[in-house]
């Protein structure tokens, strides 16, 4: 065993079908007794109900939270929060959501309570992706990080089955980034191992049965653990080719990393050979042609083309992917990656 620093998230993870109920008591662990809860234009009837039950521990709701957490939104965000005197803020939803409490928090340091409805993993996390101006910015700061996450597998049972399998790819992306990662640990590296198993197991079974209570609970469970890999560890190419995707191609966020995993993770087969040896094993013995015959069989999008990228834009993304790269474990140069890309974007499994 190497030697290893093992920083643990001070956060209290609340767990279980049903466990949303205990909302109200977690925000008054917390201490405070105006909440703001934030969601999504679309799930506002969903906020709002959240809202009736938090009763007078609730001032309203803002519903206008969107994808990469624009700085006007936030600012919107920010003046409900100065009306209505808020002291904790309550988000109920996928990454967006979370985004938005994420960057009222490190504004103004309140309190969050996070209740995920989708395997994005951005709960576990104290790194705030905002966009200004067309810029997309990362920050990361201990004031991000949410205090209690509320993880009720119920509250999923309604995520589209295309949403599901596409989140959930999102979510494994982080765990096979961190098995490789420089400052891994044995326990992320436990818990990234955990987190690839679960959703090996439950997401074939949600597309069939998107109902299935033991199904959304392990799903919910995998997104847990990939989620903290992601806040624990340095990520690598995969992460940065999706950030340049999303950032300067606006991709979609979750089906880009669903496109990308089994490609990068063909880059770095046989440089990561054994630290990708149990992932392997999981998907049938070959982590890039495995995971791209798993996401085949859960119905995933295949290809990169299919989000109207086109040909063109390869060169420059390739391009800006090199860019100030992030450490990875094969060394990264312009024409491997964008041979990476092409194929990404023609949709040929690797083998
Ligand atoms: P999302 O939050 O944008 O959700 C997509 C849509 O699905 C929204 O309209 C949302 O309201 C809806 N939705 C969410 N849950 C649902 C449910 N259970 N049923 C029906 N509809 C539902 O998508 P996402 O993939 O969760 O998040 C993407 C965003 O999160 C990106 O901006 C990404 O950069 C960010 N992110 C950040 C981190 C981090 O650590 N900072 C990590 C992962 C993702």
């Amino acid at each position: 065993m190497k030697s290893f620093t093992y920083s643990g998230s001070p956060a209290r993870i609340v767990f279980g079908s049903g466990r949303s109920n205990d909302v109200a008591s977690s925000v008054e662990a917390l201490g405070c007794k105006q909440a703001l809860v934030l969601a999504t234009p679309h799930q506002k009837s969903d906020a709002e109900a959240l809202s009736e039950r938090l009763g007078a521990l609730s001032v309203g709701v803002f519903s206008g939270a969107v994808m990469h957490t624009p700085v006007e939104v936030t600012e919107m965000a920010l003046k409900v929060v100065a009306e209505t005197g808020a002291d904790c803020v309550v988000s109920l939803g996928g990454g967006s959501t979370t985004g938005l409490g994420k960057a009222i928090a490190y504004r103004t340091d309140l309190p969050q309570v996070v209740i995920p409805t989708t395997y994005a993993g951005s709960e576990v996390t104290p790194i705030l992706g905002q966009t200004e101006g067309g810029r997309k910015t990362t920050v990361r700061n201990a004031s991000i990080l949410p205090e209690v996450v509320i993880y009720d597998p119920d509250l999923t049972l309604g995520l589209p089955v295309g949403m599901s399998v596409t989140s959930g790819l999102n979510a494994m992306a982080h765990a096979v980034e961190g098995l490789y990662a420089q400052d891994r640990n044995p326990v992320s590296t436990l818990m990234a191992l955990d987190g690839l198993r679960a959703f090996k197991d439950s997401l074939p079974v949600l597309v069939n049965s998107p109902e299935d209570t033991d199904a959304r609970a392990e799903a919910l469970y995998g997104a847990w653990l990939c989620g903290t890999v992601l806040g624990t560890v340095g990520m690598a190419l995969h992460h940065k080719i999706c950030h340049t995707l999303g950032g300067s191609f606006d991709t979609p966020h979750a089906e880009t990393h669903a496109v990308m995993l089994p490609y990068t993770a063909a880059f770095n087969a046989e440089a990561a050979e054994q630290e990708l040896a149990a992932a392997a094993e999981l998907f049938g013995g070959s982590i890039d042609g495995g995971l791209w015959d798993f996401a085949n069989s859960i119905g995933a999008p295949l290809s990169l083309k299919e989000f109207g990228l086109v040909e063109a834009d390869l060169d420059r993304a390739a391009d800006i992917a090199v860019e100030n790269p992030y450490w990875n474990p094969r060394p990264i140069d312009r024409t491997s990656i964008r041979t990476l890309l092409q194929n990404a974007w023609e949709g040929v499994r690797p083998d």
